[in-house]
C-alpha cells in the first residue's frame, strides 16, 4: 500500500502533496520540503515529527 501525505493535513496553508511507498520516504521528503519552504528546523521538524507521521495517509 502507498503512503500519501497533504502539507494542508500538517497545519500549513499549503498545496504540497508527498506519495511514496514507505513512510521513512514520506517523512524524508516532507522534511525537505518543511525545511526548504515552510523555514522549520531540525527541531521544529522533530517537534512536529509526531503530527507529521499522524496526517501520513495509505492510499
Ligand atoms: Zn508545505
Amino acid at each position: 500500500m502507498a503512503k500519501q501525505l497533504n502539507c494542508g493535513d500538517v497545519g500549513f496553508d499549503c498545496q504540497a502533496q508527498f506519495n511514496a511507498d514507505t513512510e521513512e520516504e514520506i517523512m524524508s521528503q516532507a522534511a525537505e520540503h518543511a525545511r526548504s519552504e515552510h523555514g522549520m528546523s531540525e527541531s521544529d521538524l522533530q517537534a512536529h515529527e509526531g503530527a507529521i507521521r499522524g496526517a501520513i495517509k495509505d492510499v
